[in-house]
């Protein structure tokens, strides 16, 4: 039920008799307050409290609700009136009238005073345009020739930041609307997206003008039509961002740093100045990401990313490119110079120890820097360069800085060559599998063999894997070339029993091989194909590929043990020390590195700590590189199972290991 509310105003004898209707709607609650007689009649209501029972907020839209909140204010704000013309529904039946409103207070209440002023009987089509500009959310307003508006729909009204803005006023920036006067002198119509004011502060609108004459004056007029889109400016301004920055550490990415700078380095190019991109990559971050988790990688980049910009001058900016990979762009008279001086103060900061997850972490990085001097910007060759100085960097021992020279072009041709020549020598068989005796500490007797790729070139004689791995490793030939060496391995370990010798065979594997997930299926295909028993092979892994990667390690490993296939860790010791992975995964056997071996004299504590933790973890420990028996009596003394080195023989071809047997 309504609450009853005295009627404060005027002498209400005076619009009871008026022909006109007059009614009071109150905003608040939806109902008519108070009509007159005529009002009555229009509504179709027999009394005023048969009229006040009903309910309006029934078949209210929600936007005709909006549209009466909004009267209401602008009654309290500026004593707004204006007339419309509106269709109510008495009974259900359309009934259109041009109503004049204005508020009134009751009992200290904003209420609407409605004057029906007659009834409409335009045509249908009008009537209709009529309601569809009532209703429609687009702005519509008409100014005349001097930008005074003259008319502004519901909408319009509900946005403009006064009723008494002008044209002009409305634009945050003169300079929109100075190009939507051109446009529209020129063309009669114009469309601009632009900011402005509005009750709500600053908003963007799409703004339509088009020139037209006032219906009632006959004068000249601007028809103006707005839709606001600020949401979508707000998106779009939000997907550039995220098109053009790296989330993690708020750096441009590599679109955000060429659609913002590079038009800046070409300029000061033209300029005189010179310009140079440096390439900076953190030495063994996957090692970082792996052992200590990705969150710890994360702060760490997000670190590294603060330290560099910190160094950055006015006319240099960093983009992260990916990964570990930081790019700095710059402009200087003399780029090379303060490209070296920059790089060393990056390669200084970034060194500096980082606290990770209650540890002090230092990590280094490699620099390869390009320099443009004058001419035309090809930033694609410059990044080029600048890459294979990054390369050089880290192959000449990491925390560097290398520039680009020619001569290290004419080093990835030599690669490329290399690499096809490698592709030549697998297909032709080239590639032999070489074997060196692992032996029996205990009774000296040869138990096993590892196999040591070699390379019999047409030309060049037999080479070393250190000729040739990296560049499968990069290339992944070393797929090929892994399958290629297990399987004459396999070959050989059945052609040894068929000869009556009970031997091991161990064959190395690169990370490459052991990611690859054709790599269980690729081992069982080759033990079914060579007729070697499986309990006789060992697969030879790094360490680093026990780091990280915990479940399709383990599938991996899993996978490899249950053909019944042996797992051993190769180079033990050189990597990120992280034992706690030694227990959790199927392991067999240890391989201690041979510089340990090599350091037995003067800091033979490590070699003892592998030998203990082995037999701890029941593991059986093989030493590699033993070159001497004073080395070898020292690990008879400790225990150790296995040895290999140039004591007992180097890697042999089939033949001649033979012979060693004998
Ligand atoms: P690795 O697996 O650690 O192999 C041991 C290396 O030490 C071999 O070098 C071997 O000839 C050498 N060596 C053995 N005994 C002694 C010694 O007493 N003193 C010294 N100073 N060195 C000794 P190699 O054959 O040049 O192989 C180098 C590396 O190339 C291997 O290191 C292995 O990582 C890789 N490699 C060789 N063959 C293959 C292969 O078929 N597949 C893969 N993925 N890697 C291979
Ligand atoms: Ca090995
Ligand atoms: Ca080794």
């Amino acid at each position: 039920m309504k609450n009853p509310i005295s009627w404060q105003g005027g002498n209400l004898s005076m619009l009871e008799a008026l022909s006109l209707p007059v009614w009071v709607f109150d905003i608040d609650q939806k109902y008519v307050f108070w009509a007159n007689p005529a009002a009555l009649r229009v509504w179709g209501a027999h009394s005023l409290a048969e009229l006040q029972q009903r309910d309006m907020s029934l078949d209210m839209s929600v936007s005709v609700a909006q549209r009466l909140c909004q009267y209401q204010q602008d009654f309290e704000r500026e004593d707004a009136s204006f007339v419309e013309s509106w269709t109510l529904y008495p009974n259900g039946l359309p009934c259109v009238l041009k109503v004049a409103f204005r508020g009134i207070r009751v009992d200290g209440r904003m209420m609407m005073f409605c004057e029906a002023q007659n009834h409409l009987t335009a045509d249908p089509a009008s009537l209709r345009s009529a309601e569809a500009l009532m209703h429609t959310s687009v702005l519509i307003t008409l100014y005349d020739a001097a930008g005074r508006a003259l008319y502004r729909n519901p909408s319009a009204r509900a946005q403009v930041a006064h009723a008494g803005e002008a044209w002009r006023q409305h634009f945050i920036h003169d300079g929109d609307w100075q190009a939507l006067q051109q446009g529209v002198a020129a063309s009669g119509e114009a469309r601009r997206s632009a900011q402005v004011c509005t009750r709500l502060g600053t908003r963007w609108h799409e703004i339509a003008v088009r020139a037209c004459r006032d219906a009632v004056s006959g004068q000249d007029a601007l028809l103006v039509s707005e839709v606001d889109i600020t949401d979508l400016k707000h998106a779009e301004g939000r997907a550039n961002f995220l098109a053009n920055h790296d989330m993690l550490t708020g750096l441009p990415n590599r679109n955000g740093i060429r659609s913002d700078f590079l038009p800046y380095l070409q300029q000061a190019l033209r300029d005189g100045r010179q310009v140079a991109l440096m390439f900076i990559d953190l030495d063994r971050f996957k090692n970082v990401n792996d052992s200590l988790g990705h969150a710890s990688g994360d702060e760490l980049l997000i670190g590294m990313a603060a330290r560099l910009t910190k160094l950055l001058g006015h006319d240099e900016k960093a983009a992260r490119l990916g990964g570990d990979e930081f790019l700095v762009m710059l402009a200087a008279p003399e780029a090379a110079e303060r490209a070296d001086a920059l790089g060393r103060g990056i390669l200084q900061a970034l060194g500096m120890p980082i606290r990770l997850g209650g540890m002090d972490i230092s990590v280094s990085a490699s620099i390869g820097v390009s320099v443009c001097r004058a001419g035309m910007l090809d930033i694609e060759q410059m990044m080029r360069h600048a890459d294979l100085a990054m390369y050089a960097a880290k192959d000449a021992g990491r925390n560097n800085l290398m520039f680009f020279t020619p001569a290290l072009e004419a080093r990835t041709q030599a690669q490329l060559a290399l690499e096809s020549d490698i592709r030549r020598g697998l297909e032709n068989g080239e590639f032999i599998a070489y074997f060196q005796p692992r032996v029996d500490v205990a009774s000296g007797s040869v138990v096993g063999a590892e196999a040591l790729a070699r390379w019999n070139h047409p030309q060049r004689g037999v080479l070393k894997p250190d000729s040739f791995i990296q560049v499968c490793e990069d290339s992944g030939l070393i797929l090929a070339l892994g399958r290629q060496i297990l399987a004459q391995a396999a070959e050989q370990q059945r052609r040894w029993r068929e000869m009556g010798l009970d031997l091991m065979v161990s064959v190395n594997l690169s990370p490459c091989q052991f990611v690859d997930p054709a790599l269980p299926a690729m081992v069982a295909g080759v033990l079914a194909g060579s007729g070697c028993q499986a309990e006789r092979l060992e697969l030879e892994i790094t360490e680093s590929v026990l780091l990280g990667h915990d479940d399709q390690t383990m599938c991996t490993l899993q996978a490899l043990r249950g053909q019944g296939v042996r797992i051993a860790v190769d180079d033990f010791g050189t990597g990120y020390s992280n034992l706690a992975y030694l227990q959790r995964y199927p392991l067999s056997s240890l391989k201690i590195d041979r510089s340990f071996i090599a350091d037995l004299d003067s800091t033979p504590a490590i070699a003892e700590l592998i030998i203990t933790m082995c037999r701890m973890l029941e593991l059986k420990v093989v030493a590699e590189g033993v070159e001497t028996s004073r080395q070898l009596e020292w690990l008879r003394q400790r225990g150790c199972q296995e040895y290999q080195g140039y004591l007992c023989s180097p890697a042999l071809a089939a033949g001649e290991f033979h012979k060693l047997l004998l």
